[in-house]
């Protein structure tokens, strides 16, 4: 057991939800794979997605951008979403890395670097980076694709989504010819007048679903799995863990289970987690410390070496997330580098 906790990338899943999104969207979908692929992994993600088609792809942070073009070689399209801030802009030119434009500021660089392809960020109402409609460029030499993004594509009834959509279809309109790149993951399955040119989605690839709960179309990417390290019965009475956060009420059977906040598995969890132990949903019982966890298996076969899920087919994503207080986003980008990553063709 030199490695208790591993968390598995089920490379298939991956695929099958691109072609999904594809199918839903009826446009082609360029895959966002920052913050290392959402944890699982930007290389053999994104590798796995220009096999199934995929040819441009959208990074967060210039360094995340230089890091892919090493991984992917020359061929795909990748996009910075944070743009070039001064210096940088020399290094994306020559690796061939286009930068969205947010400010004018960022236009200088990139002109200053020479210029040549690159993106653009309209502001449709999130105020978090990009150019207000009113401020934005005219159309520019080097332009080759325009975007915004959605604040509330995750509730499908928000007005807030009509309204930016209609905002971005008329700011466009000085960029003739130019991709317009709109929907995020939860914009996909807004409808088709919702689509523009090409869509944009991250968490939905990587098993997340659009409402931040289970969407049985989209297929679980993500397994974490941590083995029992031991199996003890506590007489009612005694406590567990830290702080006596769990005190038994009756006799418990406790699985100590080699998954901690050091691993990801946050400690926000302690009074609501669960996890698929022996095939079943079982409550964690007192405080999530640093190196493990402990699981009611009380009246459960469990030994040594077997297998609990923290999520995963059998315990999705989301739920896991809202358990923990927090969204799919957080829970798989915080599954740190102590968790080996193993990858299924
Ligand atoms: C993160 C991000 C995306 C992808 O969002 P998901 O909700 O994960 O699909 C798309 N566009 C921008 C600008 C982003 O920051």
């Amino acid at each position: 057991m030199l490695t208790p906790a591993v968390l598995s990338v089920d490379l298939n899943a991956l695929a099958r939800n691109y072609h999904t999104l594809e199918a839903l969207t009826g446009v082609p979908v360029h895959p966002v794979v920052k913050a290392d692929g959402y944890g699982l992994g930007a290389a053999p993600c994104a590798k796995r997605l220009m096999a199934e088609g995929a040819r441009t792809f959208f990074v967060a942070r210039a360094a995340e951008g230089l890091a892919l073009r090493t991984s992917l070689g020359s061929e795909p399209t990748i996009y910075v979403l944070d743009g070039c801030h001064g210096e940088i802009a020399g290094a994306l030119k020559a690796a061939n890395v286009r930068p969205v434009l947010n400010q004018p500021a960022q236009m200088a660089a990139w002109a200053a670097a020479g210029g040549g392809a690159c993106g653009l960020q309209i502001d449709t109402g999130m105020n978090r980076i990009g150019f207000r409609p009113e401020d934005a460029p005219e159309m520019f030499a080097g332009l080759e694709l325009v975007l915004t993004h959605l604040a509330c594509a995750d509730e499908p009834a928000n007005p807030m989504n009509r309204q930016q959509r209609d905002l971005f279809a008329v700011s466009v309109q000085r960029y003739p010819g130019v991709t317009r790149s709109f929907a995020n993951s939860s914009g996909c399955f807004l409808g088709r007048d919702f689509q523009f040119d090409t869509a944009r989605p991250g968490v939905a690839l990587f098993g997340g679903g659009p409402e931040g709960k289970p969407d049985t179309r989209i297929a679980p990417v993500a397994t974490l799995l941590a083995d029992v390290l031991q199996v003890r019965d506590v007489p009612a009475g005694e406590s567990v863990g830290y702080g006596r956060g769990f005190i038994a009420d009756r006799p418990v059977r406790v699985a100590t289970v080699a998954t901690g906040y050091a691993d990801g598995v946050m400690r926000s969890y302690s009074p609501r987690g669960e996890v698929w132990i022996a095939n079943e949903t079982r409550p964690l019982l007192g405080r999530v410390s640093m190196d493990v966890c402990a699981v009611d298996v009380t009246g459960l076969d469990v030994s040594v070496g077997d297998k609990a899920e923290l999520f995963g087919p059998n315990r999705p994503v989301d739920a896991a997330a809202a358990a923990a207080g927090t969204i799919s986003y957080e829970l798989l980008t915080s599954i740190t580098t102590r968790v080996p990553r193993a990858y299924t063709q």
